[in-house]
């Protein structure tokens, strides 16, 4: 099997090759994936840092083009790197398609925003002198992502850095490097300038810590744990650099007894156990009020009997396997820790046996939980949900909002009063009214609040905040 090299300064390059294993049939390897050391990494860095110059100062015709190209080259393999995505993480493939039409989606956006670059020009209160207001690159950007979006996390981090000129070192989560190497193939190939972007696969604790330690990275955009995202922090204050974290979610939604008991059981059953739940936005605690709790529960369960957990190449399958076995251990725990806690295992909670060995989990579901079990409390990342029985909306608000997180958050209501109410007064980064949870869109903000996220918003015009500084210029006339 031929090893995929890390790019650094232009050059693939690496011969260790590690092994990318299937999650849905544990006898494939997906392919071999090389590691790169902390030397490797401070190169890429070098690398880097060698090309700001220019490329910050490239025409914005050329990023358009080559970010274009990319967007033009992922949409046209969709197919085969959905396949490839599905493979290497697990998620069902009409998933994997989708997400990597999303990756092809956010590289035509920035594209187009390459075109849009502008600034102001206002009067200064001194007569005779105009001032300009300018955005420009931070510099070398650190970028760290995690498994459970390996195209469309990328994605949304190289397109906007490269777009407001920015270079990049870019280290995929080790468990899924095969969609990250396709991306940054692809980007090398659309004729990006030596160094702009570099590939360092490999584990964080060398090659991710190298970039938390190196004085020449400008700014670090992650996505991943909270305990990661701490480090990065703590790395970034000391270095003086700018630093985006994604974090962790504990989403909730409520159910009020007013529902549309068929489009809350639809959004319950999305936001908590497709991509077997490993999605940051992911809807983990139903908060769901008594006149309608009992119907609820019944319905959702009645809906969970149908879903097919199986291998995710597979058509039909609703819930492919967990990412790992690492990953599988933790959901079991927290299903042991959830009955211990005296919640009621209303479905599920079984490892299951498949045609081809892999990690499945039966979609698993609690009932009579309280938002202050371990459960209801710490992210699981699994297809791990609890249901929490309250009186009224009001009680269901304190609930939601009693979380250290505040991602995501859904509403399930026909009642305009409250999805009003609601949308106001959710303490998270973004709300839903009778929508899963999970599921953005690629050209508005994405990010979080409390301890889910810290720093400006990613994706969309926003994400400028980030990938930018202002300058302001004054003249003399
Ligand atoms: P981790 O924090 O373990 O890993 C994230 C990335 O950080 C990986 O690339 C990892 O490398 C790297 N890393 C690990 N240790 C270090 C280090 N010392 N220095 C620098 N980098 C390091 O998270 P997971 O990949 O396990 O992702 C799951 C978590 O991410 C969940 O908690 C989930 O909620 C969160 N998440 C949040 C999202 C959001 O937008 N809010 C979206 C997606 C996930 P490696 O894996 O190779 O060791």
């Amino acid at each position: 099997m031929t090893v995929h090299q890390n790019l650094i300064a232009g050059e693939w390059t690496g011969a260790n090759g590690v092994e990318n294993i299937n999650p849905s049939d544990t006898n494939e390897v997906v392919g071999l994936y090389a590691q790169a050391s902390v030397d490797d990494t401070k190169a890429a860095i070098a690398a880097a840092k060698a090309a700001f110059p220019a490329w910050s100062r490239s025409g914005i015709w050329e990023r358009h083009v080559i970010l274009k190209k990319a967007g033009d080259e992922i949409m046209a393999r969709k197919d085969e790197l959905g396949a490839l995505l599905a493979r290497e993480e697990g998620k069902t493939l009409p998933e994997a398609i989708g997400e990597t039409i999303r990756a092809s989606q956010i590289f035509e956006f920035f594209a187009g925003e390459a075109l849009r670059l502008a600034g102001e020009v206002v009067p200064s209160v001194r007569p005779n002198i105009g001032v300009e207001i300018t955005r420009e690159g931070l510099g070398v950007i650190g970028i760290i992502t995690p498994w459970n979006f390996p195209i469309a996390i990328p994605a949304w981090k190289i397109a906007p850095a490269l777009c407001y000129g920015n270079t990049v070192v870019f280290k995929p989560a080790e468990l899924v490097p095969a969609c990250s190497w396709a991306i940054v193939d692809i980007l090398h190939r659309a004729g990006l300038p030596k160094g702009v972007l570099n590939l360092v696969m490999g584990k964080g604790s060398v090659v991710g810590q190298t970039i938390l330690d190196s004085p020449d990275v400008a700014g670090i955009t992650f996505t991943g744990s909270t305990g990661t995202g701490k480090r990065v922090a703590a790395a970034s204050v000391e270095h003086n650099r700018k630093f985006q974290l994604e974090m962790g979610g504990k989403n909730p939604m409520v159910v009020l007894d007013d529902a549309d008991l068929t489009v809350a059981v639809e959004a319950a059953a999305n936001s908590g156990f497709f991509s077997t739940g490993q999605r940051c936005t992911a809807s983990s605690r139903l908060i769901v009020t008594e006149g309608i709790h009992d119907k609820f529960v019944a319905a959702l369960t009645e809906k969970l009997k149908t879903l097919v957990v199986d291998n995710a190449l597979k058509a039909g399958t609703h819930i492919g396997p967990v990412v790992d076995e690492r990953q599988l251990k933790t959901d079991i725990d927290y299903i042991e820790i959830g009955k211990t806690e005296g919640a009621k295992l209303a479905f599920g909670g079984e490892v299951i046996s498949r045609d081809t060995p892999g990690f499945y989990l039966q979609p698993t579901l609690f009932t009579e939980a309280t938002n202050q079990m371990r459960i209801s409390r710490e992210e699981i990342f699994g297809p791990v949900v609890s249901v929490i029985r309250v009186k009224d909306y009001d009680e269901a608000l304190a609930t939601a909002n009693d979380t250290p997180f505040g991602l995501s958050s859904g509403i399930a209501t026909t009642s305009l009063k409250h999805a009003t109410h609601f949308k106001r007064n959710s303490e998270a980064g973004m709300v839903m009214v009778n929508l899963p949870t999970a599921g953005v869109d690629f050209h508005v903000p994405f990010g979080g609040r409390k301890g889910s996220s810290y720093g400006p918003r990613e994706q969309g015009k926003y994400a400028a905040e980030f990938y930018t500084t202002v300058k302001t210029a004054y003249t003399l006339a």
